[in-house]
């Protein structure tokens, strides 16, 4: 018990730490954006000086400074030389990432699962890197379709394997809050690279683990 407790609190600093630890994007932009939240604010109606509202625009601008860190963080950075020799050469399969991103177009978040496999190729890499790289890239402004892709990109630029899948399954909250589509549709996107998408057996192979 004692154990199953402290592991989790390890894991929330580790959380804190992350969030602390962001590439920040400085004082001259954090101003610009408390600026722009507070037009925003006006322009819908909303007094900026109401006691729930004074510190909304900072608030909204760091949290805008978080969710678009992947803006600031390189591939390299965050990999950082985790990359191990290894024989292995069967499907290596990362499923249910969490994943957050914010849609381009509506600035409103999409939310959802990643699962990411690749054949090693003499190179593997930290489990936990896997997931980084996925927050790279989706912590910025995006749409699915691409996110999928850019992931599968960055693997293959870094490991250099035999071939790369990645699924990406998310609800937008951009069609649900508006409802414009079934309240509960998931989109699902994927991006099949090297022998994922030129070996039919690889790919079976790859979604019997998936949905196993
Ligand atoms: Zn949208």
């Amino acid at each position: 018990m004692r154990d199953g407790h402290s592991a989790r609190e390890g894991e929330l600093e580790a959380a804190e730490r992350r969030i602390r630890d962001i590439p920040r994007c400085g004082a001259v932009k954090i101003a610009g954006m408390e600026e722009s939240f507070r037009e925003l604010l006006l322009a819908v109606g909303e007094d900026p000086e109401r006691e729930g509202l004074v510190r909304t625009p900072h608030r909204a601008a760091r949290a805008f400074e978080f969710l678009t860190n992947g803006y600031r963080q390189s591939l390299d950075q965050v990999v950082n030389g985790a990359i191990f020799d290894s024989e292995a050469s069967e499907i290596v399969l990362v499923k249910d990432i969490e994943l957050y991103s914010m849609c381009e177009h509506h600035l409103l978040p999409f939310i959802g699962r990643a699962h990411v496999a690749y054949i090693p190729n003499g190179k593997v890499i930290g489990l936990s890197k896997v997931a980084r790289i996925v927050d790279v890239f989706a912590r910025r402004l995006q749409i699915q379709e691409n996110l999928t892709m850019q992931i599968a990109d960055a693997l293959m630029k870094t490991l250099q394997p035999g071939g790369v899948a990645v699924v990406i399954e998310a609800k937008h909250l951009c069609m649900m809050m508006r409802g414009v589509e079934k309240q509960n549709s998931v989109m699902k996107t994927s991006c099949l690279l090297g022998s994922f998408k030129e070996d039919a057996r690889t790919r079976s192979e790859f979604l019997s683990l998936l949905n196993s």
